[in-house]
């Protein structure tokens, strides 16, 4: 199911800059038809659904896709419902359900009713039946691989099954009798009569239900019979009394498909079709959806196909489905990306028909001026040097007052702790500098971010050469308040108090493939063979107490290093584990 339909290129066009959604009202096609219908009395109110297969966990392309069809909703007054689409018993699981339940809230949205496919299970089989009774469906029993062979191909008409002439008497008995579970698994189906003429394949004779005795996770073992995902689909919509059915382009070709099932079912016309619904006290409003396709979203450095999520799981290849290099919802989450960093990058990327493959940096870009504004500030080092400021007393001790964010006052301020000894970046210091550097030599002046200016005076080193500290004085009167405090010097470190800082575990992640295009198979790769090895890198820092008292999830900007979040699993205040969002600026278009 879902398959791709064969007209789809891939997605081959050139990266583009996505246009910014204007500031108020969103313009797309499809905003404008729900604006025509809404405007010309079509529908009073509109009606969306997401509907997603629980056989894996939300990905970013599935976050475009709920803020559309919940956002249409609050947009225009209107309702969506969230619908697990479990017509495939095999590959589903109540994990998946709950967590794409998670997903969607943390997105930022609530639906109006939670439903599933498999609650329609007895009106699909009903209105299947009002399907042969009506001469639109048949009993089949060409073996999977005959059905194939007869299908034709997209130059060729496909042939008719040798069973399409039963009678409405023999094919009704036959279908009670799949539905009592009296045939094997493939044995027969029950196939829409359409057109194996036609030049969409979707409506040579599609099968509407195939047998599969599978357990269910939502029905168990009632159901021997299961309907296929085009029949489900567009029956659930009606159900559901979906006015605007959005889906993604490679279902484009199966819209005549859709409307056909909606039209022959007719369950507007047929109210006693969904009594088991209403018996069951799930309202039930049947209308005419209208399927409305758009383009998917791809990134480059990215899988985004759930098959290939899983596989990089079940593989050992990344940690588990939420690792923050995951493309999922729950990877993106720990990585420390908001739900309003994605609802930006989804604004930004806007609604068409035109496939293409967005860049890496439009969503990193998204989340850094999500964080900008937000994230309070906090410093923290990577790779500690110890550097003794020798003119203050041992155990000199202060707490200076440094505010939160550069540009909200309301963010508040915060007590940093100073002594006599503090941590530097090891690569804030050169003996032998490059040309341009700004940062610390031997000899030469740097400010200590909001403590003073420091000089360099001695650097010592092991039996091995290797630097160890450094030794330097602090000039007095270059403290704050004091009236060399704005004295010019090249650089500003961040740096964190060595008798007070907190030992922390960073990790530094980064994009988890190395090429823009990982699905590119030519040449024998696939896309395992593109993992970059730089993508996860753990460092022992050491950071300031207010960022070591994080609660979960929190995030700060680390003063020079990128943006951080407190690791939901992994982080407590007395052992703090910090994972890189993002850097502050974009390091690949350098590299590229
Ligand atoms: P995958 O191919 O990754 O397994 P899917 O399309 O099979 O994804 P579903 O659970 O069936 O996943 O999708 C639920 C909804 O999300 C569908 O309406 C689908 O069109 C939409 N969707 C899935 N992937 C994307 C994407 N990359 N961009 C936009 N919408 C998407
Ligand atoms: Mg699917």
């Amino acid at each position: 199911m879902n398959s791709s339909a064969p007209h789809v290129s891939p997605p081959s066009a050139p990266l583009q800059a996505p246009d910014a959604a204007p500031a108020e009202g969103k313009q797309d096609f499809i905003r404008q038809i729900v604006r025509d219908d809404l405007a010309s009395g079509k529908h009073l109110a509109i009606r969306t659904r997401f509907p997603p297969e629980p056989n894996g966990y939300l990905h970013i392309g599935h976050a475009k896709a709920i803020c559309l069809d919940f956002g249409l909703a609050a947009e225009f007054g209107g309702r969506c419902n969230l619908r697990f689409d479990d017509t495939n018993p095999a590959k589903e699981d109540p994990e998946f359900v709950q967590a794409i339940q998670e997903d969607v809230r943390w997105l930022g949205f609530e639906w109006a009713s939670l439903r599933h496919a498999s609650d329609y299970f007895e009106v699909f089989y009903l209105a299947a039946e009002k399907l042969i009774r009506q001469g639109d469906a048949f009993v089949c029993d060409l073996s999977a691989e005959q059905v194939r062979e007869y299908r034709g191909t997209l130059t060729a008409p496909g042939r008719e099954s040798p069973f399409r002439g039963r009678s409405v008497d023999e094919n009704l008995d036959l279908f009670r009798r799949m539905r009592a579970g009296e045939f094997a698994d493939g044995a027969r189906t029950l196939r829409a009569k359409i057109d194996m003429a036609s030049g969409n394949i979707n409506l040579r004779d599609p099968a509407l239900y195939r047998i599969k005795k599978v357990a269910h996770q939502n029905t168990g073992d009632a159901w021997p019979i299961y309907p296929m995902y085009d029949y489900a689909h567009a029956l659930g919509d009606a159900i559901e009394g979906i006015t605007h059915s959005l889906c993604t382009l490679e279902f484009e070709d199966h819209r005549p498909l859709y409307d056909w099932c909606v039209e022959r079912a007719d369950l507007a016309g047929d109210p006693g079709l969904l009594e088991p619904l209403i018996a069951r006290g799930l309202p039930a409003e049947a209308a005419r959806p209208r399927q409305i396709e758009f383009s998917r979203l791809n990134i480059n450095y990215a899988v985004m196909s759930k098959r290939k999520l899983s596989a990089l799981v079940a593989d050992g290849l990344v940690q588990g489905w939420d690792d923050p290099r995951m493309y999922t919802l729950q990877g993106l989450r720990r990585r420390g990306y908001t739900p309003a960093a994605l609802r930006l990058f989804v604004d930004r990327l806007g609604i068409s028909k035109q496939n293409s493959v967005i860049d890496y940096s439009v969503l990193e870009g998204a989340l850094r001026d999500e964080l900008d504004a937000r994230a309070a500030r906090r410093m923290a080092v990577v790779d500690p040097l110890r550097l003794v400021l020798a003119n203050l007393p041992d155990g000199h001790a202060e707490t200076l007052t440094f505010s939160n964010h550069p540009k909200d006052e309301r963010l508040g301020q915060r007590a940093v702790p100073f002594s006599n000894v503090v941590w530097i970046e090891r690569d804030d210091f050169a003996e032998v500098p490059p040309k341009g550097w700004k940062r610390l030599v031997p000899g030469g002046e740097v400010r200590l971010r909001g403590a003073g200016i420091v000089r360099c005076d001695e650097v010592i080193k092991d039996a091995d050469g290797a630097i160890v500290e450094l030794r330097g004085t602090l000039d007095p009167a270059s403290r704050p308040g004091m009236e060399g405090a704005n004295r010019k010097v090249k650089g500003t470190l961040h740096w964190v108090d060595a008798a007070r800082g907190v030992p922390a575990e960073l990790r530094l992640y980064d994009r988890l493939f190395s090429v823009a295009d990982p699905d590119d198979e030519s040449g024998g790769l696939t896309y395992r063979d593109h993992l970059n090895p730089d993508s996860r890198r753990v460092a022992r820092g050491v950071i300031e107490p207010a960022a070591a008292q994080a609660a979960p999830e929190q995030g700060f900007q680390f003063e020079r290093l990128g943006y951080f979040v407190a690791d939901r699993r992994d982080h407590a205040p007395g052992a703090p584990v910090f994972n890189r969002s993002v850097t502050l600026r974009d390091t690949w278009a350098a590299k590229a």
